[in-house]
């Protein structure tokens, strides 16, 4: 079995619980942009859904479904990161846990029962410690308990065994069938989960030839051993050539740092756990190294690796193109925001 860990409207409750004027209030969390008169927003409290408010949506549009005493707040971004994590470590005492984002995350448990009392420890102790609730989905499968969770949202305990108990439901339940995909499937006359278990493998193979039919195949049939979960790493990257081909490891670390800063600059709201650097080298040769961290944006923790790397670095040719690579944990900006 699966437990399927999801915060409710983590931004919005996280706000709500270090000020209790919020209480009860309907909340919005933006990304404003910077004169502070436009943005999107990132997050909205259940009251604030209640009005049509959704994630993504202008903060122009969201004020003006609003209610009067809605509150619309900046996200803090920072702050919802480090309460992410104590929350994490508060439920990792439980079980391994594999975290899938800022809200989310996965642990295998062995039996149904222990599950189910599990899910009920973690609700209550989570909502007293940190005064937030989470949903917890059970599932046989991962796509089961996530299911489970989302159907069951907000403050929700919900278990699935098979596909087929969520029958009823429309398919766009189930997660990686998006508006796009249930178009396509809609034209079939495919509209709920059982539809879709009707239709079969062998049509779903037919509609879609590729990977995705592979997914939705194994989805039907609750098989999800090959499908992989975590949510892809993002790779925000910069090069630079220099002026001249160097053997100085001073001049590398320098140019390095100037593209650390660039690309902490850019991505202000990520959490990295890793960093490569690429060195091109006169004859074109790439020489590559990679440190893993904890999730961090510390320049001076991720500078001085880069430092161990080119001082570690053979540089028997000299340089011409540095690279430098920095790898997401938790994607914070307006994209990756829906459904927090
Ligand atoms: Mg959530």
């Amino acid at each position: 079995m699966f437990l399927h860990i999801d915060i409710d409207a983590f931004f919005p409750s996280a706000e709500k619980a270090r000020n209790k004027d919020l209480e009860n209030k309907p909340v919005v969390v933006c990304m404003f942009t910077k004169n502070g008169k436009g943005g999107a927003v990132a997050s909205a409290s259940y009251e604030a859904r209640a009005f049509g408010i959704k994630a993504g949506m202008p903060v122009s549009r969201a004020k003006a479904l609003a209610s009067q005493d809605t509150v619309f707040l900046q996200a803090d971004v920072n702050y919802y990161s480090f309460l992410s994590r104590e929350i994490m470590q508060e439920i990792a005492k439980f079980g391994k846990l594999e975290i899938i984002s800022i809200d989310e995350a996965y642990m295998e448990i062995n039996d149904f029962n222990e599950a189910r009392e599990l899910a009920v420890k973690i609700k209550s102790i989570i909502k007293e410690k940190f005064k937030i609730s989470v949903t917890v989905g059970i599932g046989k499968t991962r796509i089961l308990a996530k299911i489970a969770s989302k159907i069951s949202k907000p403050d929700g305990l919900k278990a699935i065994f098979s596909l087929m108990d969520v029958g009823n439901y429309e398919i766009t339940v189930i997660p990686g069938i998006g508006k796009k995909t249930a178009e396509i499937l809609n034209k079939y006359g495919i509209i709920k989960i059982n539809d879709l278990i009707n239709l079969g493998t062998m049509k779903i193979k037919e509609i879609f030839p590729n990977k995705y039919g592979d997914y939705l195949s194994l989805i039907i049939s609750d098989n999800e051993a090959s499908i992989k979960f975590r949510k892809k790493e993002k790779q925000k990257g910069k090069f630079i050539t220099l002026d001249n081909e160097t053997e100085d490891k001073n001049v590398i670390y320098k140019n390095a740092l100037v593209l650390l800063e660039k690309i902490l600059e850019e991505k202000k709201e990520e959490l990295f756990s890793s960093i490569s650097l690429v060195l091109v080298k006169s004859d074109m040769k790439n020489l590559v190294k990679t440190r893993k961290v904890k999730p961090t944006r510390n320049i001076d923790m991720l500078s001085n690796l880069m430092k161990e790397m080119i001082n570690e670095a053979v540089i028997d040719k000299p340089i011409r193109r540095i690279g430098l690579f920095l790898s997401d944990f938790v994607k914070v900006n307006q994209k990756s925001l829906t459904d927090f």
